[in-house]
């Protein structure tokens, strides 16, 4: 049996972890934590303490841990085929059903789905495929992608140029050319808090009409957005957003991505952000509720449109030089199966809206009024709390994230696992959608009492 002091060693001394101060983390400065099991909404880690996951590991774990009916299609899957491939028309019977339920709970106007591991590589298929796209039309100039000040969709070079947060750029090179960043729908941030929602909207769409104008729409093939924006602050649009957005794309024949790695299967309490706000878009980037992260396995969405260009495409140039050795892995095939029947038997997308509505709404009750916090904001099973040092002058700490810092660790003393968001002081909130009311009940009281300790 390993020793914990001996496990802790070995990490300092072997494991590139991401995302982590990795000075601090090898001299032992930075806390390390060994995960051992997990059941429902809650993780147990190797010394016996049992946290309540209000973020669902990194919004992923949708329908709880410990769900026997994955574990058991997993090792099944393994026992019969760990793995085939899924080039020059491969497939198993799990790939293939996965399929078809991906289709029949998307948007009517999508057609196809092409399997990956993860979000950042979806989102890098995704950019490939647009630009094959407009290769096959004959408007080889139509290439850059607009993504948005604090959007995440991952962090590959593309992805992670794509990405509009700081920390994912700096000293990395990053962003690629090609790649342009405009305006967030932020509106506790707006540039003028005389704005109301209808004016910020138009802030936002002249901003976008300018970018165009400004590069010339023959030079600008894609939006990328998530429906809430996620790692950039859990930000939900304001009314009336994506419409005015939507608009402007379709004039200048700009295709759209709807980026649903975190919205996808549920998480808004509707199967889709894209029907949730009625969005039509051209791909869709799907990854972590597809298989509750039981497995690694993520998905680009093509729609009707792009697809008959994508087979045009092949019948001129022969097969689409496009693939990973893993796409559509069974294992992650047959837990994406088991995944998406039981969103369905336990209702989650239901109590995602029910009880995340629910989640926020206390939230927001339990904080009201507190000098610090300046908004309490969610939509569906994600919440944010964002704190700032003066609130009536909206004043933001200085430096960024050492309160929210200190508020999530005090909660994880009370036994809540929330996330200090990268850019600004910002708690998250993203359980797992069988969250129930009590457990909501639990979450609010421990962010109250952490902010109090914290903040006074
Ligand atoms: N897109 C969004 C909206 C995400 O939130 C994430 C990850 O959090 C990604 C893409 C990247 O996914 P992955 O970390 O699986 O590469």
């Amino acid at each position: 049996m390993l020793r914990n002091d001996m496990l802790e060693q070995w990490d300092r001394e072997n494991f590139f972890h991401p995302s982590t101060h990795l000075a601090q983390f090898a001299r032992g400065e930075a806390p390390e934590r060994v995960v051992k099991g997990g059941e429902g909404c809650f993780i147990e880690d190797r010394d016996g303490n049992r946290f309540l996951d209000a973020f669902a590991g990194l919004y992923c774990v949708n329908v709880g841990y410990g769900r026997s009916e994955i574990a058991e299609a997993i090792a099944e899957q393994a026992r019969e085929l760990a793995y085939y491939h899924a080039y020059v028309g491969h497939g198993t019977e799990a790939s293939i059903t996965l399929s078809k339920m991906v289709l029949d709970r998307a948007p009517d106007h999508m057609s196809k789905v092409y399997f990956g591991l993860g979000g950042s590589d979806a989102n890098e298929t995704n950019v490939k495929l647009i630009w094959y796209y407009n290769n096959i039309l004959g408007r080889p100039e139509k290439k850059k992608i607009i993504s948005r000040w604090r959007g995440y969709h991952g962090s590959g070079l593309v992805t992670g140029s794509l990405t509009g947060l700081h920390l994912f750029h700096n000293k990395f090179d990053l962003p690629l050319d090609r790649i342009l960043h405009t305006e967030p729908a932020y509106f506790y941030r707006r540039p003028d808090p005389e704005m109301d929602a209808a004016a910020y909207v138009a802030h936002c769409v002249a901003e976008l009409e300018a970018m165009i104008e400004r590069e010339g729409a023959d030079t600008i093939a894609a939006f990328i957005g998530e429906p809430v924006m996620g790692t950039g602050g859990i930000v939900p649009p304001p009314e009336g957003y994506w419409a005015a957005i939507q608009a402007v794309l379709e004039e200048h024949d700009i295709l759209l991505i709807a980026d649903e790695v975190v919205t996808g299967f549920g998480r808004l309490g509707s199967m889709f952000g894209s029907d949730h706000y009625g969005l039509k878009p051209d791909l869709i980037t799907i990854a972590k509720g597809l298989t509750s992260a039981y497995a690694p396995l993520s998905g680009s969405i093509v729609s009707e449109k792009m697809w008959a260009v994508l087979e045009q495409g092949t019948d001129e140039n022969g097969p689409i030089g496009h693939g990973w050795t893993y796409s559509a892995h069974p294992i992650g095939a047959a837990a994406g199966v088991a995944n998406l029947k039981l969103v369905d038997d336990l209702g989650l997308v239901k109590n995602a809206g029910e009880v995340g509505g629910y989640f926020t709404a206390a939230m927001a009750d339990a904080l009201a009024g507190h000098a610090h916090v300046g908004e309490v904001r969610g939509e569906g099973m994600l919440c944010a709390v964002e704190l700032v040092e003066d609130k009536s002058a909206r004043r933001f700490y200085d430096p960024v994230g050492k309160v929210a810092g200190a508020v999530v660790a005090e909660m994880g003393k009370q036994g809540v696992i929330a996330r200090a968001m990268p850019q600004g002081d910002i708690i998250g909130f993203a359980p797992p959608l069988c969250l129930t009311r009590e457990e909501a009940d639990r979450v609010v009281a421990a962010t109250a009492q952490a902010v109090k300790v914290a903040l006074g």
